[in-house]
């Protein structure tokens, strides 16, 4: 099934000398990587099609990586084949301007809550969506041209949507496809300094986290990230929203939240959400959001609706607490 509609995407693209490659909203490593990696794929394979990967916004933490192209007119759009990868619903895809794509193909690894695209491959096993990609070169390595730069661009996605091959998800077909990205001579060393080297303001405010965090009686563990705390440590919404990742390692706290106040006069509050053993997306879903099982995200209007979610992912915790065993 899979293989079919594989094909069908690669019979597709050989269809058109004009791809448009998009992503979702608050980029992060798996979508860049995706849609880069599959744009210089595809423009190695195929020198005389025109592909781009437009879109508009930037992250200060991907700057390294994402080299998005111009806009183009919008009669571009309406000869092109439209490719969104890693974005589950239309309304999340970053650059609006998908709509006037003649076609559209939806290449992702998320639950299938809408089948926006013509041709839709979902596979919601996969650790990431650059897994996705580096599988489509695998399939059709005999059509497909590869570069250092594309392997490079889809090991990222792989590396920090896997959380460095750690989350559930990895599988031996993911070390091997990351194997065939490495073999394209990927400098790991280099991609991992500017992935996970840390600023020392950064860590001033790693220590205040841990200070401040807020722990349940059943083991959520949370942090509200004020827009105060956020001038005071000079952060961006993008750096304060990455506090996530530090709250995950704690023993008995098996659900952590972060949330994260938008500039002034936005009311939508991030709330990130990551649990381990337990499906946590239900709550996200109960407000304003969704994802997977493990890691989801939601939006809140106030501190109120904040304990709302807190006291919602408490009471989940109890109930598993009570009813499981082997959870540390
Ligand atoms: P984040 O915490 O933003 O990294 O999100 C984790 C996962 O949840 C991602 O895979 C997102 O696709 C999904 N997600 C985050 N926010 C939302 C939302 N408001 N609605 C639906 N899915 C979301």
């Amino acid at each position: 099934m899979n293989e079919q509609v594989k094909k069908a995407i690669l019979d597709k693209i050989r269809s058109y000398d004009t791809i448009l490659v998009f992503r979702h909203k608050r980029m992060d490593g798996d979508c860049v990587g995706a849609s880069m990696g599959l744009r210089d794929i595809l423009r190695a394979t195929w020198p005389e099609k025109r592909v781009w990967v437009i879109d508009s916004q930037r992250s200060e933490y991907l700057a390294f990586a994402d080299d998005a192209d111009p806009e183009v007119p919008d009669g571009m759009y309406a000869r092109a084949l439209g490719i969104v990868v890693d974005t589950a619903n239309s309304d999340r895809i970053s650059n609006e301007k998908y709509a006037l794509c003649r076609e559209l193909v939806k290449i992702d690894h998320h639950i299938p809550v809408e089948n926006y695209g013509t041709l839709n491959w979902v596979e919601e096993d996969r650790s990431s969506a650059c897994e996705m990609i580096a599988g489509f070169y695998a399939s059709f390595s005999d059509t497909l041209r590869i570069t250092r730069k594309a392997a490079t661009f889809i090991y990222m996605g792989m590396v920090t949507d896997s959380g460095r091959f750690r989350f559930e998800g990895v599988t031996g077909e993911t070390l091997r496809l990351a194997g065939l990205m490495l073999d394209q001579g990927v400098e790991t060393e280099k991609l991992y300094a500017h992935l996970y080297l840390q600023d020392f303001d950064m860590l001033s405010f790693k220590a205040y986290v841990y200070e401040h965090m807020q722990r349940t009686e059943n083991g959520v563990v949370y942090l509200y990230i004020d827009r105060e705390m956020q001038r005071r440590f000079g952060l961006t919404f993008e750096s304060a929203s990455s506090a996530i990742s530090y709250l995950e390692s704690i023993r008995d706290c098996l659900c952590w939240l972060a949330f994260i106040e938008p500039a002034e006069g936005d009311p939508a509050i991030r709330v990130r959400v990551r649990s381990r053993f337990v499906a946590t997306n239900g709550i996200s879903q109960r407000f304003h959001g969704g994802g997977h099982a493990l890691a989801s995200g939601a939006t809140v209007y106030s501190r109120e609706e904040a304990m709302l979610l807190v006291d919602a992912a408490d009471a989940l915790l109890r109930e598993y607490k009570q009813t499981h065993e082997g959870w540390m």
